[in-house]
């Protein structure tokens, strides 16, 4: 079983399996970026390889996220590969929602369940502006049409005060109405290119404070080992809930039980560290390969910090909350 020294079990692998996205958001992408070269991604099977070792080391939850995962050639194909050879694995992708239309029927007929869906407004105008792409009727969609095949369908926004606060009656609506998980992240100074501004951050309590004023929330305790960092709410009478998510004003570092993995084969044990180990050359290396990278996993996982020491350390001195953007990191 993988674990840290303090005790931890590490249980979730996110991997990004591409820096590219069709969209640029206004917070993420932002302007120009520089694309990892192509021989630096991480080829499929080296991927299968790696799902394949943490899966035997104890991970139980793999999340496929970029970039865009659908911009990657044969992503689709990918994913129904790792269904076929590894039975029963908790797979989920997280996606813009632009792209996954023609593919959702067969992922879904291929044993997929569980997509999350990144989208930060209701309103068409408002997504072309925020993203740069006139998409919101494909996303829209989508969505619909996942919840007709049966997915479990999650909703991620990112709460951003005069960007999109005064969509919260309307996104509550939507998890009442419909048997999906809303869930609001707090907008976090990243690296990259994104632009960021202390005064759009909308802190989860506030959130909350907000929400329960148009309808009424009770919070679930979610008790499993591999749940993620979302506070839950059902919503009296609706058939969807709401999460908040507060990786800026609340932690829950103590119960971390994440590692990700970049589109270049780098292991990230900690959103707030820039430490990275790097796997990719181990995997290509002719005497070493999987065994050895599953030590370094191991071992990485071993050294895993306490995210909330290092964020507090990184706001004091006003810093980014970590180097990279969320492109390159997958979220
Ligand atoms: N393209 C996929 C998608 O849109 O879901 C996966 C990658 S995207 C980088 C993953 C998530 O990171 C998205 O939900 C996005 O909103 C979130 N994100 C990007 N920049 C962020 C920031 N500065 N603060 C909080 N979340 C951010």
């Amino acid at each position: 079983m993988l674990a840290d020294r303090r005790g931890r079990r590490i249980s979730y692998l996110r991997i990004s399996v591409t820096d590219r996205c069709n969209l640029r958001c206004r917070y993420c992408t932002g302007g120009v970026k520089q694309f990892i070269p192509h021989d630096d991604i991480l080829r499929y099977e080296e991927l299968h390889g790696i799902i394949a070792t943490a899966l035997d080391l104890g991970v139980a939850k793999v999340r496929l996220t970029g970039g865009e995962p659908f911009m990657r050639l044969g992503f689709a194909d990918f994913v129904k590969e790792i269904l076929v050879r590894n039975p029963g694995v908790d797979l989920r992708i997280t996606t813009n929602g632009t792209l996954v239309g023609p593919h959702l029927e067969d992922l879904y007929q291929a044993g997929l369940r569980r997509l999350n869906i990144s989208l930060d407004t209701l309103d068409r105008e408002r997504f072309a502006d925020i993203t740069g792409r006139d998409l919101f009727p494909e996303v829209h969609q989508a969505i619909g049409r996942a919840l007709n095949l049966g997915y479990n369908v999650k909703i991620n926004a990112v709460g951003m005060k005069g960007v999109n606060d005064d969509e919260l009656p309307a996104f509550l609506d939507l998890a009442r109405s419909h048997p999906i998980d809303v869930r609001y992240i707090e907008f976090m100074p990243m690296g990259g290119c994104g632009r960021w501004g202390a005064d759009a951050v909308w802190s989860s309590e506030e959130i909350l404070a907000r929400a329960r004023n148009l309808a009424p929330l009770e919070e679930i305790q979610v008790d499993s080992p591999t749940r993620g960092p979302a506070r839950i709410f059902r919503i009296r009478g609706g058939q969807g809930r709401l999460g908040l998510i507060s990786p800026l004003s609340g932690h829950i570092c103590s119960i971390c039980n994440r590692l990700r993995l970049t589109s270049d084969g780098r292991l990230r044990t900690c959103l707030f560290s820039d430490k990275e180990y790097r796997l990719r050359p181990i995997l290509r290396h002719p005497r070493l390969g999987l065994a050895r990278a599953a030590e370094v996993v191991r071992r990485a996982t071993l050294d895993k910090p306490l995210g909330e020491e290092l964020l507090r350390a990184r706001r004091e001195r006003d810093e980014l909350v970590c180097s990279k953007g969320m492109l390159s990191i997958g979220g």
